[in-house]
């Protein structure tokens, strides 16, 4: 079912989105240019992905360009961020996307697979935030843009208030981007900068392929989801575009769940 065309909600402002060459972070970025955003498609590996992702932004008539950096590793995120401001003129969105798993039972998992997970997907989201927020301090409100002077979307799970067993790095990280948001969002208000979370469910993506790509793991996945939908990266990029604008100017230190309905389970009847 083809949805009606997003209005221009990001008409002149420039957004950087992390994790950009795959998944919710391609969905997003591409969401982001058909507002009518100029788009920083940042990607650790995978060139080729990232310049096609940057070719599917600018056939909405904005700008949009690749950049390597890995979001756990602070020069990296700094030189992003400068050479952003250097190109584009600012940052007005940060969408802070990137992540990964390395999953082990606790017992097998090693301190390594622990770091990695917290470094990227915790870390790495205080480091971008801190420098776009930097950014959005320099510059302040230009009211021609938008009502306020920055707005940083975390991605962030249902795993930051559901435990996953067998995944304890993965939800730990996610459990400290809620408060790593909430504190920013609260910190960062009065200057008129607006943080904010997404927490998708289940979503088709690389990350979890082997939840969704047999017809057995997905009628099992889908028992898990209220609305017996796995979910596409459009559903997590279309709630962003619109946590980003100025239609949403009021919504501060909040989490938005797109799941499907999956933080309720197993609130509802199965039956029986
Ligand atoms: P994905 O694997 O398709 O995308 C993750 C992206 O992050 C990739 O582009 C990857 O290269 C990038 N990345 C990994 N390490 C990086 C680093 N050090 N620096 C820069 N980029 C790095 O998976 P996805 O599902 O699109 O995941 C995007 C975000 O959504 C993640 O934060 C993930 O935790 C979150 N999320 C996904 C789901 C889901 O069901 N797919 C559910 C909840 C939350």
């Amino acid at each position: 079912m083809s949805l009606p065309s997003a209005p221009q909600l990001l008409r002149g402002q420039k957004a950087l989105v992390t994790g950009a060459n795959s998944g919710i972070g391609k969905a997003t970025a591409i969401a982001l240019g058909r507002a009518g955003a100029d788009v920083v498609v940042n990607y650790v590996a995978g060139r080729d992905a990232a310049e096609d992702v940057v070719r599917e932004i600018e056939s909405s008539g904005v700008r949009a360009y690749a950049y390597e950096a890995d979001v756990s590793q602070e020069d990296q995120v700094g030189a992003m961020v400068s050479h952003m401001v250097r190109e584009f003129g600012t940052v007005d969105v940060l969408v802070a996307n990137a992540g990964l798993q390395r999953d082990a039972a606790l017992t097998d998992m090693t301190v390594e697979q622990w770091r990695k997970v917290l470094d990227v997907n915790l870390t790495g989201q205080f480091l971008c935030a801190r420098e776009a927020a930097k950014e959005f301090l320099r510059r302040g409100v230009v009211p021609e843009v938008s009502r306020s002077a920055g707005k940083v979307v975390c991605m962030s799970s249902v795993h930051q208030v559901i435990p996953w067993s067998g995944h304890v790095n993965y939800a730990s990280s996610k459990g400290g981007v809620q408060m790593l948001m909430a504190t920013l969002a609260q910190e960062l208000a009065p200057h008129r900068i607006r943080v904010n979370a997404v927490a998708p469910g289940a979503i088709r993506t690389p990350i979890n392929r082997s939840a969704w790509d047999t017809p057995e793991a997905e009628s099992e996945l889908l028992r898990l989801i209220p609305y017996r939908r796995v979910g596409d990266p459009e559903d997590i990029a279309n709630v962003v575009v619109a946590l980003a604008s100025d239609l949403f100017d009021y919504v501060v230190g909040s989490t938005i769940y797109v799941d499907g309905g999956m933080t309720l389970f197993p609130g509802f009847a199965t039956g029986g």
